[in-house]
């Protein structure tokens, strides 16, 4: 009885951070994570107020604000070049949100949790093939014929979790556009503008978003198509020039931007639908597993991060195993109504990046002003708060 004992498959940002975050709480757990070693695919991650303020409470923010930039602000361009609108980042978005923006390389903040959390329980190579409970536990089969169990089972692993089909049927859904990424050395792109911003240009059928990390420009270039998607994974070898060929008639500088890095391979965007629910018998979803969502906001990461806190906070306040239906209830109940809205509205804002010029794009044009009205909400959201878990810590500390 006493303390879960959790299970924790999945040792990306979802699945460590979680596993800080109820250390934190002198609850321990296992991470038990399919690759040999941990490393993160992809280039750069953007991390808002919501999501830094976990990571300051987990005592990273030193490791993490000396690995990270800071943008000086957010910039929406046309895709010929006028600047669209402006709002400043820096050091007046941490004064109004509470926690600093940082744009960070992958590899820096895995490394982080990662050394946090050390090698004790982390178990790597174990790639999960099942999960069923057993009695009053629940039990985790891995690739390599071995196996475990546990009172609580943590599906951290991802858009295409293991986890999530013992709970829901949801697969996820091809959002019809993809991304190419790079990380281009700033030196190499001299005409870029500003450079030190969150830009994002727009233009019929494509955009570009780009931030600087240190030395370098991390960009995402997303495009309509194909479509269907063509393979079972997220990711596709391009052939040769199809990122130039999209990007032909668009402001030189952006031009010279993708062009300075070998082409990627293409990212299908792909998002889950909800799902009607996150958890069953001992085992529940976290991050991607949960809400997989397209990065139009940059958010996906953000919103793992709040999961993993609310999901320690609650197991936290257990006491017996009976205790844990009620909490895994409580963040359902949470976290879905939190990550739909954020999903629905990066859904919605894919196509608004994409119009052709025209009366529409105008449209879209005149509301970014309010942007940060229209957008704080995501921002300025605090774990702590909606449950009403600050107060209820607080009340029994
Ligand atoms: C192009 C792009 C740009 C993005 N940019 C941003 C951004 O700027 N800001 C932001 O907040 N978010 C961003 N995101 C979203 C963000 O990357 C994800 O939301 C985040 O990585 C989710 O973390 P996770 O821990 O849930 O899943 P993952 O990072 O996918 O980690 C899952 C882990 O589980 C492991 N695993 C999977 N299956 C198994 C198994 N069967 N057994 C054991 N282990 C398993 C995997 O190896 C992996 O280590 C972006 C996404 C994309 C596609």
């Amino acid at each position: 009885m006493g303390r879960p004992d959790v299970a924790i498959v999945g040792g990306g940002i979802g699945g460590l951070t979680l596993g800080l975050a109820l250390r934190r709480h002198g609850i321990r757990a296992r991470i038990y994570e399919q690759a040999p070693e941990l490393g993160e695919v992809g280039a750069a991650v953007a991390l808002a107020a919501n999501g830094t303020r976990v990571l300051r409470e987990l005592g990273l923010e030193p490791a993490l604000a000396a690995a990270s930039t800071v943008p000086t602000e957010l910039v929406y361009r046309h895709w010929t070049g006028p600047r669209l609108v402006d709002i400043p980042v820096g050091e007046g978005y941490a004064a109004q949100f509470g926690a600093p923006f940082w744009g960070i390389h992958r590899a820096r903040l895995q490394d982080a949790l990662a050394s946090a959390w050390g090698t004790e329980d982390l178990h790597l190579g174990k790639e999960l093939v099942d999960v069923e409970m057993l009695g009053g536990r629940t039990r985790l089969t891995f690739a390599d014929g071995t196996d475990t169990t546990a009172t609580l089972v943590v599906g951290a692993d991802g858009i295409r979790s293991r986890v999530r089909a013992r709970i829901a049927d949801e697969a996820p859904v091809y959002s019809g556009a993809s991304g190419f990424r790079g990380l281009v050395p700033r030196s190499a792109v001299p005409e870029l503008p500003d450079p030190d911003a969150v830009q994002f240009w727009m233009g019929p059928g494509a955009h570009v978003l780009h931030y600087a990390i240190g030395d370098v420009v991390n960009f995402l270039a997303v495009v309509d198509g194909p479509d269907p998607w063509p393979g079972p994974g997220g990711m596709i070898p391009a052939a040769p020039g199809e990122l130039e060929e999209a990007f032909r008639d668009w402001h030189p500088a952006v031009r010279a931007l993708l062009g300075a890095v070998p082409q990627s391979p293409r990212w299908g965007l792909f998002a889950l639908p909800p799902l009607p629910r996150w958890s069953a018998d001992r085992m529940v979803l976290l991050g991607d597993a949960a809400h997989a969502m397209v990065p139009h906001h940059g958010q996906g990461a953000n919103l793992t991060l709040e999961d993993a806190a609310v999901l320690a906070d609650l197991l936290a306040d257990t006491t017996s195993d009976a205790d844990l239906p009620a909490a895994l209830a409580t963040y359902e109940r949470l976290r879905r109504c939190r990550t739909r809205q954020v999903a629905r509205s990066a859904w919605v804002t894919s196509p608004l990046l994409h119009l052709p010029d025209g009366p529409a794009a105008r449209a879209r044009d005149r509301r970014l002003a309010d942007l940060v009205e229209d957008f704080s909400w995501i921002h300025a959201y605090d774990h702590r708060e909606p449950a009403g878990l600050r107060t209820r810590r607080k009340a029994s500390a």
